[in-house]
Parts: structure tokens; sequence; C-alpha cells
């Protein structure tokens, strides 16, 4: 619609390098790493085993990694590696050094099964696998093998230059349309997906901080509880390093809220990067007092809503901390809309003006047409962040991606006359766990495989703890007794735990409308009125 009111960024901007100059994400990032800090801050810390790695020292790892993999595993531009690792000071050297060489990233969910994996690497098609001893069982054989990261062999890959190495160099040339990374997401419907994004996706992703760069406080040490293998851990560390913050990160075997308030005394964390339930957690009852948290300067928020009782929570006991939120989706490189420093982080309940570079619009999802500040419809994205496309699935891309260049984000928002944006809901079929995506048609198509289940639904549950909870409708066929754990356990068997079942209700029919679409919010209302009559 020609009266659609588009917004721009008004943050400062950096000029993006022309498009048809060759250039990766780490040949962007390098020279950054090695001039901005000083020499001996770290730009890694375990703050498990208190291990540092100095910038210097991850400059130089990089390179003789890069160049391992070029001459001992013969990896060569165009190539995939999957990754299935959690947090550790490995992935973002293993990231860069395979994304200098144009091997296409592609990280998964350490959690996520045997089936879930052979999809995604159908999907992606890697020729190598990076593991760590407690992941590789899960991969299957693929031509170049697989890597564990935390053996000796791998410290040997990152450190031991071998003789001739460097004369053995190829020169690659990476082409910034080139695909830097597939990340995994369900989008706004369906199954699972491999989201392609490029070099200059994540190039503009960095630039848009460089130019915010006087906003920031610095140097900043930066504790990152989010998964590097999510578009939001990922963006995290390119971004921080880029700037030459140092990056913590807890790499226990389980998620420990202790280990992340220990972590945030020893090493003088200034931000630190959270999911909602996170933030719920620390603010519950008396976890904060055991510990000193005064270098708090900003707790930093996004991939789901933040109640605003955690924000007041964190303002009641530390006055002068950001809670800063952050909007984005795997499609468009993570964040887009953000809140930078104290006035904006004020603005209780937004989650942010828009990045440098990116342009959005509302529009009413039934009619098209867009709409001004203050009326909530679609939310609508361009720019150079967004993804080329979904690997392979050129119906499921142009469902999402207009050729115009707009994205559909499939959530309903508004702004308001200041330019922030609010959140309002989920209008696409996407259940947020904890942060994670669970795709209610990837159940759906699971428990329709049960013989007792007649017809089925999945909605999400809203919870104060882990923002929703996937909850499932069933209707028994005729004579079935099959029960809430029986169903429960179905699922949980071939699932990453995150996406289990966690309420069940029996129902006589799954309401629909007239072209059959399921209609989840109706499944939620009567589930809620059943709970609250209980
Ligand atoms: P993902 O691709 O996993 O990052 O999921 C993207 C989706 O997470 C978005 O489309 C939103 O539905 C949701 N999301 C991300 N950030 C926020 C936020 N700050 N507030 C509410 N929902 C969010």
């Amino acid at each position: 619609c020609s009266q659609t009111k588009i917004y721009h960024s008004f943050r400062p901007t950096t000029p993006l390098p022309p498009l048809t100059t060759p250039l990766s994400i780490t040949d962007y990032l390098f020279p950054h790493l090695n001039s901005s800090p000083p020499p001996t801050t770290a730009a890694l810390i375990d703050a498990t085993t208190c291990r540092r790695i100095s910038f210097p020292d991850f400059a130089r790892r990089i390179q003789t990694l890069t160049s391992s993999l070029q001459n001992r595993l013969h990896l060569s531009k165009g190539d995939t590696a999957f990754i299935l690792s959690p947090n550790s000071l490995h992935v973002p050297i293993l990231h860069f050094s395979l994304l200098s060489l144009g091997v296409v990233v592609s990280p998964s969910n350490p959690a996520s099964t045997k089936p879930e994996i052979s999809r995604q690497i159908h999907l992606s098609k890697p020729v190598i696998a990076f593991a760590t001893s407690e992941t590789a069982a899960k991969i299957p054989s693929l031509r170049c093998g697989t890597v564990l990261l935390d053996s000796p062999e791998f410290e040997s890959l990152m450190t031991r230059p071998t003789t001739g190495d460097n004369n053995n160099n190829k020169r690659v040339t990476v082409n910034q349309s080139d695909t830097a990374t597939i990340l995994y997401s369900s989008g706004t419907t369906g199954r699972i997906k491999g989201v392609e994004l490029t070099h200059q996706n994540w190039i503009s992703v960095v630039a848009g901080v460089f130019a915010a760069r006087e906003l920031r406080s610095s140097p900043a040490v930066v504790l990152c509880t989010v998964p590097f293998f999510h578009v939001y851990g990922m963006g995290l560390f390119m971004r921080e390093l880029a700037m030459g913050h140092s990056v913590a990160v807890c790499t226990g075997p389980k998620f420990d809220l202790t280990a992340v308030m220990r972590a945030i005394e020893e090493f003088r964390i200034t931000h630190v990067a959270l999911a909602p339930p996170v933030a719920v957690a620390m603010t519950k009852g008396n976890l904060m007092d055991g510990y000193d948290l005064r270098s708090l300067e900003v707790v930093a928020c996004g991939g789901a809503p933040l109640q605003r009782s955690v924000i007041v929570k964190f303002k009641e006991r530390f006055p002068n901390l950001q809670v800063a939120q952050a909007y984005g989706l795997t499609e468009v490189t993570g964040r887009v809309f953000e809140t930078v420093g104290l006035k904006e982080c004020g603005v209780v309940g937004a989650t942010g003006k828009l990045l440098s570079n990116s342009e959005a619009k509302i529009v009413d999802p039934d009619t098209g047409i867009g709409l001004p500040p203050m009326m909530p419809g679609e939310l609508w994205l361009r720019g150079p962040s967004v993804m080329k496309g979904y690997v392979g699935d050129v119906a499921a891309t142009t469902e999402i991606l207009g050729s115009d260049g707009w994205l559909r984000t499939g959530d309903l928002c508004y702004f308001d006359n200041e330019g922030f944006l609010f959140f309002v809901e989920r209008i696409k079929e996407l259940i947020k766990y904890k942060g994670y995506q669970v795709a209610p048609a990837e159940l759906e198509y699971l428990l329709h495989s049960h013989p007792e289940v007649a017809d089925v639904a999945v909605a999400p549950y809203p919870d104060e703890e882990v923002g929703q909870l996937p909850m499932a409708f069933i209707v028994r066929h005729n004579g079935s007794t099959i029960d809430e754990p029986q169903i429960m356990d179905f699922v949980a068997k071939q699932v990453a735990p995150y996406k289990r079942i966690r309420r069940v209700m029996f129902v006589d029919m799954i309401p629909k409308n007239a072209p059959g679409k399921v209609l989840r919010k109706e499944l939620i209302k009567l589930a809620l009125s059943k709970t609250t009559s209980k």
C-alpha cells in the first residue's frame, strides 16, 4: 500500500562495504580483533575453568585452524560443516576459521535427537561434523568424518602450524553474497527449515554495532548464557568480539544459575545476555543476595517477551542497572530492535528501536494495508540482514519473504509515536519454551502417527517461568484409553527435551475454521478455563 508508513532507523549508520567487494565476515572482523583491545585483554573466558584466551592468541588460533582445515582436513569453499556442541571457547574460533574459508557453518542444538539431526543434515548436506565426545554418537557418518572439539587433535589443529602450511594456503575468494551459515528454524509455520544467512547478513549485524559503539561502555565483559548454536548467541560473540569486549561462558554440563551468579562476581561481568526465563529465575527469592553483583551494568534480554514485573524487581535492587530488551529472529540474523542506554531501557515494555540499515512496517494481517503508530499489525522487516532464504525450499521462502524484500515476521506488534516497538503476540504457529523454538506442526506430525490418536493439535500454554509450554489436545480413537503420561512419553522418546509435551487435554474434537485451520487460541482458552475452575 503506497500509504504505508515505513520506519527507518534513526541510529548512526556505518556504511556497509560495497556488495561487489569479496569479503568474508572473518575478514571484515579481523582488523578489529588485531587492533582494538589491549593485547592482555581476554577475548574469551571460560567461567567454569577460568581459562582465558587473549585477543592475540584468539587471532593466532583462528589463523592456524584455518590453515589446518584447508591443508589437513581438506575443506574448501562451499563445503558445509555441521556443529553439535555446547558453548565452549573453541566454538567461536571454529566458526571464524570455517567462515574465512567460505565453508558454511551449520550449528545445531546438542540436545537434538538422532532423527532431528538427520532431518537437519538432510537439509544442509554437511561433509564434516565438529562435535564433542558427548554428542558425536548422534551424528551419522559423513564424507570427512567427525572431529571432536574436546580432543587433543583439535587443540593441535588450532595451535600447531606445520611447516609449509602457510605456503600451501590457497587464497579463497569469499563473496559477501555467499552463504555463511545455515541455522535451523521452523519460521512462521511447519517443520524445521534451514535458514541461509550470507556473509553480508552477518557483516551488516556487526556494522550496526560499530555505529552504536559510543553508546556502550568499554571495556565490557559480557557473560553469554545463551547458546552459540542460536542466532542470539552467535550474533552476540561476533558483535562483542568485534568491539574488543571479552566474552565469558559457563561451560558446565548443565545450565546452572548459581554458576552464572558466581561468574558475574568473579569475572566482574558488566553485561549479561539472557533469555527471559533466566531473568525470571534470577529475580526469584533471595538468590541474588548471596553474590556481589555490583559490576553489572546491563542485563540484556531477548528471544521472547520479558514480563514487566521482572524488570521492576531488577530495578528495585539495582536502580542504575539497564534492563535492555532486544527483538529479532533467525530469519533476519538475530536482533533488529534493541533498547540502548538508560533512557531507552526505561521505557517499560518496549522491545527497542530499529537498528541501523533496517526498515520496518506494520501491516494489517487480513487486508495487507499498512497501519499507523499505536495500531497493532504484523511486523514486516526489510534490510541487509534479511536471510537469503530457506535452503532448498523455494515454497517456504516465498511464503515468508516477498520479491520486494519484505520479510513477514508472523508477530503482532505496534510502534508508539517515539519509534519504540511493542510486541503484542505471536500470530505464527510457534511455541517458545525457555526461548527455544518448538513447532506445533512437528509435534502434531509425531502424535498423528500414534495408532490411538484420531486427531491432535499442539498449542502454547502460557507459563510465568518458561514463557510457553507445549500442550497437546488429543482426540482419542473410539475405545482408546491412552492417558496423559503415555502421550507425554511417546513424544519425549522422539524429541529433544525442550520440545516435550508438558500438558495434555483430551477433547471430543479439534476446533477448526472453514479452510481447516486449527483454532489454537480457542483450545488454550478452554484449557485455561478448566484450570481456573478447578
Ligand atoms: P528465533 O528465530 O528463535 O529467534 O525466534 C524468533 C521469534 O521469537 C520472533 O519471531 C518472536 O516471536 C520471538 N521473539 C524474539 N524476541 C522477542 C522479544 N523481545 N519479545 C517477544 N518475542 C520475541
